[in-house]
């Protein structure tokens, strides 16, 4: 889990500041006090002066300062719609959308930056895949695999399609642990199956599926596959082609970048193929009524209107600030605090963890004999700690354990141990409140 790691990457942003100083064995250690003083919001107070504990990252996570100077910046002095325009503000402003786009198909190692479509975010990103791979590849009683910890951004989508389209979803079962059933998913496959959806990391329980190998089988038999990243991308380096995923979705909003703006890698040769989905400016070469509309070519013909061109700057900014300490480097102080936190929560009488995989991120969602999940989250929020409670977007696997809700802590960057501790220690004693 926590291993030694070697140096982050150099100082690309030439600030001079090298935060980490030391991984070791046993005691990760890095300047976090340092990463915190670039989060305004972190110095936050709330309910009688209490410091602001956030965690719940796994929902939306803080932005640094440098994200929101690159995005006044933007307003400040470069303001203008991109593309068309071929005055200097125009012309600059496409230049940093564009680089932008290179940012991301860096970030997913992907092979080209036609691959990268920008979009509102990895729901938006589902949607887009669903609606034209379904309308352009399948027929109706074709089928498309998802799994059961599925977000409802990659559930609501092929169930929307397959009233209209007459698909069939199936459905990959969640073991007791909290894992795919990969025997189960082997045998969900048939003749008519055209498309795996799955999440690479589940918000709901943490678990970090075996993308490589559920893309291995599925490519094996024919069909392709597209993955939700919105867990992943903050937390681990994720590599699309290494994987060999078809479309790869994530957002802005869950690697310290804007809300409004994220991505969808698709493989060049789908993205040529599939139809777009939204019609308007942007997406098109030449317009006519009476000979026929074309299309422009990927990634601008699934870009239809004007994009969110301030976010994009952001999302690069973002990107550029999580590459400066190195996703290895966040992946092993998140999974030091996971470990802290689960060791501390397990001393809890009566609360029990959902999702014990052999592999998970820094998300952990509990129950507590005897007291509500609802009633937890408001009354820790009193003592000044933010954790998420309730479904998570993910209903179907919450009910597989036979539940409504739970509460979910989940860790970022600028999280530390001192504050796992505040945190155990806050809901230790709402529960005693609670159970009075
Ligand atoms: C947050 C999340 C989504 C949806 O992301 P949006 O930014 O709300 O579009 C989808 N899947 C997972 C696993 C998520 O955690």
């Amino acid at each position: 889990m926590v291993t030694r790691r070697s140096m982050p990457q150099s100082d690309i942003t030439g600030t001079g500041i090298m935060q980490i100083h030391d991984f070791t064995e046993q005691h990760p250690i890095l300047d976090v006090d340092h990463v915190r003083q670039e989060f305004p919001i972190l110095g936050r107070r709330l309910h009688d002066n209490r410091p602001l504990v956030y965690l719940d990252n796994a929902a939306t996570t803080q932005t640094p300062q440098t994200v929101l100077d690159a995005m006044d910046d933007y307003y400040h002095r470069m303001n203008a719609n991109i593309h068309r325009g071929i005055h200097s503000l125009a012309e600059e402003a496409t230049q940093a959308f564009e680089n932008a786009r290179k940012h991301v198909q860096r970030f997913l190692n992907a092979a080209d930056s036609r691959e990268i479509v920008f979009t509102r975010g990895a729901t938006e990103s589902l949607n887009l895949v669903a609606n034209v791979f379904v309308r352009s590849e399948m027929r109706p009683g074709d089928e498309v695999i998802v799994s059961e910890m599925e977000h409802h951004a990659n559930i609501v989508p092929w169930q929307l399609l397959a009233d209209t389209h007459g698909i069939v979803i199936r459905v990959i079962p969640v073991t007791e642990q909290g894992e795919l059933d990969m025997a189960a998913y082997r045998a969900l496959f048939s003749e008519r199956t055209k498309l795996v959806a799955v999440t690479h990391v589940s918000n709901a329980l943490g678990t970090i599926n075996p993308v490589a190998e559920l893309a291995r089988i599925a490519h094996e038999r024919g069909a392709a596959i597209v993955v939700d990243g919105a867990q992943a991308a903050p937390h681990q380096p994720v590599d699309v082609q290494a994987l060999d995923v078809d479309f790869y979705a994530f957002s802005a909003h869950k690697v310290y970048g804007p809300t409004g703006i994220g991505a969808l890698y698709g493989r060049l040769d789908w993205l040529e193929q599939l139809p777009p989905w939204q019609g308007g400016g942007e997406m098109i070469k030449r317009v006519s009524f009476d000979r026929g509309t074309t299309f422009a070519d990927p990634p601008h013909k699934f870009e239809a209107g004007t994009p969110a061109i301030a976010e994009a700057i952001g999302f690069d900014r973002a990107l550029q600030w999580v590459e400066r300490y190195g996703l290895d480097v966040i992946s092993d102080w998140e999974q030091h605090l996971l470990l802290n936190a689960t060791e501390q929560l397990q001393t809890i009488d009566g609360l029990r963890i959902i999702g014990n995989a052999e592999h998970k991120a820094g998300v952990i969602s509990f129950v507590v004999d005897g007291a509500h999940a609802q009633d937890i989250g408001l009354l820790i929020d009193q003592l000044g700690v933010a954790i998420r409670t309730g479904h998570h977007c993910a209903q179907p696997v919450l009910r597989r354990f036979g539940l409504e809700a739970t509460c979910r802590a989940s860790f970022a960057l600028y999280n530390t141990p001192a504050e796992i501790d505040t945190f155990v220690s806050a809901l230790r004693r709402v529960i005693d409140m609670v159970r009075g």
